[in-house]
């Protein structure tokens, strides 16, 4: 297995300082025993123009079946001739990955101790491998893998099984070249990431830790990859829990990324800013009220409070001894650490800090924490996901989480016409992603309710307009095999 790495020079900056960024001296041939055989490190040329290092990987297939041996996926122990007579010695694979991330552990981590100014610079970068395995999908996927990281040409072409027999077609090998101005460290982590993922090897050993390693070597360019899913899969051999666990991560890394760039936006998302000065109570109280009623007339005891944002209305329910435990869950750790402070979760006392409970998680993903509960809101939450994201948001809630009793509340914009200085148009909130019409949001709450089994009825909070409606709709859903009598804390007015 064979890779090399050129990087080209400009007056300021000889080509010559890869070596000081892989920390291998240009003039020396170095070897290094990896896991799985031996590595060579040398520069076929180096020069102040162009600096080349080449890394040459000897595999040791007796050894690779020795280390897979009790290691792999368990079964009976494979004695056929294909685990010593493969292609493992000659193709770049995951194998080569590894020896990368050992031979230059310190350029990929971006740090030279000699030259600590160096590795934040981007250079001239040429990669080479001559044989990659590119399995299910080629050229097309190397293209899709590569294309969107920063590199200005991503060349595979495809290699044919046998040049003298043009019928037997195209092996799924590449010769790889990718070119671009990029730092050293993150054309590194990329190849650690994509070549294992391009092998697809099905003897690639997969350690709990990989999704540790993945999503560092990933930090920055992973969670926006338009293949993210693919990639995650792949480099984690398609083990469904551990890609689950990943994608969490990568969703919170996503998620975490926007919030740092609309923090303030993000956390102060409650619409009090444009409270209507008509009315007696600023809608966000109101707004609570009308959840809490509707709360205590279903008998919840046990309810979440999913993007509960600083925890306004966590702390409103602790107020009140029939919700026994209350869960607040929110993507934003700022809003969770502001939630933190402002219910005081340090100082509480033991027996209402067993009430209370702040979770960081996304409601985009399903996840089994949330299982289990009478009844969870949604405030304000809805219209801060993408259109697209939002059949996840009702999957994890009303398809996983199941609670008997979900609260929805949202914009209607058809009101926005009523808010002084809110110009026509405009949504009420930067992060709102879409405000919805009395109409839309109930086509969509039938929708869901009809797809998960539950019932649904509107209702209004704020003063309502004869012509535009109230400022804020509520959905109650009601998951239709629950009895409404089956909870001793409901209120007899609703039992009937
Ligand atoms: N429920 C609060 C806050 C609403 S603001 C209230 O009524 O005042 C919307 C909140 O949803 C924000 O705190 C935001 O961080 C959170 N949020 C947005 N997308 C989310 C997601 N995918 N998972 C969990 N929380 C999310």
């Amino acid at each position: 297995m064979f890779l090399t790495i050129s990087a080209f020079g400009v007056p300021e900056r000889p080509a010559t300082d890869l070596g000081y960024l892989l920390h291998k001296h240009p003039e020396r041939v170095q070897r290094f025993s990896t896991a799985h055989g031996t590595a060579h490190v040398f520069y076929p040329q180096a020069t102040s123009e162009q600096c080349t290092a080449a890394l040459l990987l000897e595999v040791d297939p007796v050894a690779l079946v020795r280390r897979g041996k009790g290691k792999g996926r368990g079964g009976a122990p494979d004695t056929s001739l294909a685990q010593y007579v493969n292609d493992r010695p000659y193709a770049g694979s995951s194998l080569l990955a590894v020896a990368l991330s050992s031979v230059f552990s310190s350029a990929l981590n971006g740090q030279c101790k000699a030259r600590p100014e160096l590795p934040a610079q981007s250079l001239f970068l040429r990669i080479e491998i001559p044989a990659l395995p590119a399995r299910g999908g080629g050229e097309a996927l190397v293209r899709r893998l590569f294309g969107p990281l920063g590199w200005s040409r991503v060349e595979a072409t495809a290699i044919a099984w046998d040049a003298e027999f043009p019928a037997w077609g195209d092996s799924h090998y590449v010769a790889l070249v990718l070119e671009g101005e990029l730092t050293l460290a993150d054309a590194l982590r990329q190849l650690y990431v994509l070549l294992p993922v391009l092998d697809d090897a099905k003897h690639y050993w997969v350690a709990p830790d990989e999704v540790d390693k993945l999503l560092r070597a990933g930090e920055g360019w992973l969670p926006g990859h338009p293949e993210h899913r693919l990639i995650t899969s792949r480099y984690l051999a398609r083990r469904r829990s551990l890609t689950q666990q990943a994608m969490d991560r990568l969703e919170l890394a996503r998620l975490a990324e926007a919030d740092g760039v609309a923090a303030a936006e993000i956390d102060n998302a409650v619409d009090e800013s444009v409270d209507s000065e008509e009315s007696p109570l600023p809608l966000a109280v109101q707004r609570r009220e009308a959840i809490l009623a509707a709360l205590r007339n279903a008998g919840a005891q046990r309810v979440l409070d999913l993007g509960c944002g600083q925890g306004q209305l966590v702390q409103e329910m602790l107020k009140d001894a029939s919700f026994r435990e209350v869960v607040g869950v929110d993507v934003s750790m700022r809003a969770l650490s502001l939630a933190a402070r402002r219910l005081r979760l340090d100082r509480l006392g033991e027996q209402q800090a067993q009430r209370v409970q702040l979770v960081q998680g996304s409601l985009a993903y399903r996840d089994r924490r949330l299982s289990g509960y009478d009844a969870a809101v949604l405030s304000e939450v809805i219209e801060h996901l993408d259109l697209p994201r939002l059949p996840a948001l009702e999957y994890s809630v009303f398809g996983a989480a199941r609670p008997r009793t979900v609260l929805v509340t949202t914009p209607n914009v058809e009101y926005n016409v009523r808010w002084e200085g809110l110009p026509a148009g405009q949504v009420r909130h930067g992060d709102h992603r879409f405000e919805w019409n009395r109409a839309e949001f109930g086509r969509w709450a039938q929708g869901v309710a009809s797809t998960y089994g539950y019932t649904v009825r509107f209702s209004a909070v704020g003063p309502e307009d004869p012509d535009v409606g109230p400022p804020t709709q509520m959905a109650e859903f009601t998951r239709a095999d629950s009895s409404p009598t089956s909870h001793p804390n409901q209120r007899k007015e609703t039992a009937a």
